[in-house]
């Protein structure tokens, strides 16, 4: 017997053996699973031409008989369809003498009959053949609900695994995020005649802002729309006009107006919207910017762009309700404090009680003592402030906070490096020392705690480096002198002995 005979001897055997299977009806189990699946339709369709799948061709049209054509096959069909000279092929009388000759012969030349039954069923292909539809991923439960927004010093206690410090300012927005959405959940942002909690925020830049806000907006499950300031014009210049921010928001909710209607827009570098002074133009990007942002502010119905930042004839509009709203604007402020302090001083140096001039010139946390009057002063219009009620300040950070930031937050950096380093069993360790010298270089930086990642990524190519080259090294622990170059991370290597149970022993110092 010659081996394709045996092959085919073989394929005839296990056929066999699945009909044989299927009459004793030992498969009933998979047929039922085989019922439930198609009815709840678990396959990608694919293509019954060029046999991609749904997720790789985009919607399909669907033909009788569970056919699936894809776009592209149904366009190149028509294209050749209609392309195709008919009045030419009859009129060649060699051509159709050839077609009838062979038509008379064996049939239709080059045409394979279809086979009906493999149109039946699954469209033509089998389920074998086709990909799973991936799972949706069931969503996430929010850590804090806003329908049922719990009490601040609950949504407080949340902030706190992850912003370090700034205990004022959690509080603040704490409270401030809890009205808002009691009164957006009860939809009583009319009937209660208190303002609405717009906030604003100033502080040093690195310092937490952003991130505070960031973090609220994840607990809370909310869309969020960041946007600088400094992008902004007055609507017909160059530049953002202010309602974009709307739009940039209604993406973040993935296009769902009503999921942005109940969003968080961020507005940073607010201070660089200030009155210009001593100027005789038009302030487009300054005070007819806040002018502009008024409406916003108060809650109106605007017109966006769906899926792009200005309006033109070619995109479709939504209209956003931005009463529900929360609207968080945010800056550093740089010459405030002069401000403050002159204020502070005009007040304390006449009389009795006149304090000595450079009273407040060493005081850390003037900022705080900021009010309205100060704000005006500093180029934000009345009007503007009358919105923003809910207005604090965050500390600049010290060396102890950001010793915190480094080891303490949910997400800290060096958690992360020392997951990153356990998927290669090494134990990464940072002693006191080295957390100092970090904080002390990033304190020289002055760009707040963003220079923290900075740093640390400098020092951690070379571990990153390094370790994974040596199966053997178990622990590396990381010293001040290492960060300040003056010396090496201490590398301790696995042993097996008894006497140490981590299993590592110390080779180099
Ligand atoms: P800004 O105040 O300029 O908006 P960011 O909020 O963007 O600064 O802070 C930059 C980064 O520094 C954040 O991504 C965060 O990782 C870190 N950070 C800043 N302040 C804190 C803080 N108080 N607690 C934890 N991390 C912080």
């Amino acid at each position: 017997m010659s081996e394709f005979d045996e092959k085919d001897k073989e394929q005839e055997n296990d056929s066999h053996e699945i009909e044989s299977r299927k009459e004793t009806g030992g498969n009933e189990d998979s047929k039922e699973k085989a019922e439930t699946e198609k009815k709840e339709n678990v396959y990608e369709d694919v293509c019954f031409i060029c046999r991609r799948p749904e997720s790789k061709t985009g919607k399909m049209f669907k033909l009788p008989n569970n056919i699936s054509v894809c776009n592209d096959c149904m366009h190149k069909t028509m294209d050749t369809v209609s392309q195709f000279d008919y009045q030419g092929m009859l009129n060649n009388p060699a051509f159709m003498n050839d077609l009838n000759k062979t038509m008379s012969d064996k049939g239709y030349p080059n045409i394979r009959f279809v086979n009906i039954s493999d149109l039946q069923g699954e469209g033509g292909i089998p389920n074998k053949q086709k990909i799973r539809k991936k799972k949706k991923e069931p969503g996430q439960e929010p850590v804090l609900d806003i329908r049922n927004i719990p009490p601040p010093h609950r949504i407080k206690a949340q902030l706190d695994d992850y912003v370090i410090g700034q205990e004022h300012a959690k509080k603040v927005i704490s409270v401030a995020v809890y009205n808002h959405y009691k009164r957006v959940a009860t939809d009583t942002m009319d009937e209660i005649e208190i303002e609405k909690s717009n906030m604003l925020m100033i502080g040093p830049t690195g310092c937490g802002k952003t991130y505070l806000v960031k973090t609220l907006a994840k607990l809370l499950d909310v869309p969020l729309a960041i946007t600088d300031a400094t992008s902004l014009t007055e609507a017909g210049y160059i530049g953002d006009d202010i309602e974009s921010v709307v739009s940039k928001l209604l993406a973040a909710a993935g296009n769902d107006t009503e999921k942005a209607e109940r969003g968080i827009i961020f507005i940073d570098e607010i201070d660089k919207i200030a009155k210009k002074k001593n100027t005789t133009s038009r302030d487009v990007s300054g005070e007819s910017v806040q002018q502009g942002m008024l409406r916003l502010l108060e809650g109106a119905e605007v017109e966006v762009p769906v899926g792009a930042n200005s309006k033109n004839a070619m995109v479709p509009l939504a209209t956003i309700n931005t009463r529900n709203i929360l609207f968080i604007c945010g800056g550093a402020f740089p010459d405030l404090e002069e401000i403050i302090k002159q204020r502070l001083k005009k007040q304390t140096s006449i009389g009795f009680h006149a304090e000595l001039k450079d009273k407040y010139d060493k005081e850390t946390d003037l900022i705080s003592r900021v009010t309205i009057e100060d704000l005006k002063k500093f180029g934000m219009i009345p009007e503007f402030l009358g919105r923003l009620p809910v207005v604090y300040t965050l500390k600049a950070l010290d060396k102890e906070m950001m010793i915190k930031i480094l080891k303490e937050p949910k997400n800290a950096i060096l958690k992360q490096y020392q997951k990153l380093l356990e998927l290669d069993e090494v134990k990464l360790e940072f002693d006191e020392g080295a957390l100092e010298a970090i904080a002390e270089k990033a304190m020289k930086k002055d760009i707040g705690a963003r220079a923290l990642r900075a740093i640390i990524e400098e020092f951690m190519l070379d571990i990153m480096y390094e370790i994974p080259k040596d199966d053997n090294i178990g622990r590396v622990i990381i010293t001040r002198e290492y960060i300040e170059g003056t010396g090496g991370p201490v590398i301790d290597i696995r042993s097996a002995s008894a006497a140490n149970p981590d299993g590592l022993k110390l080779i180099e110092g």
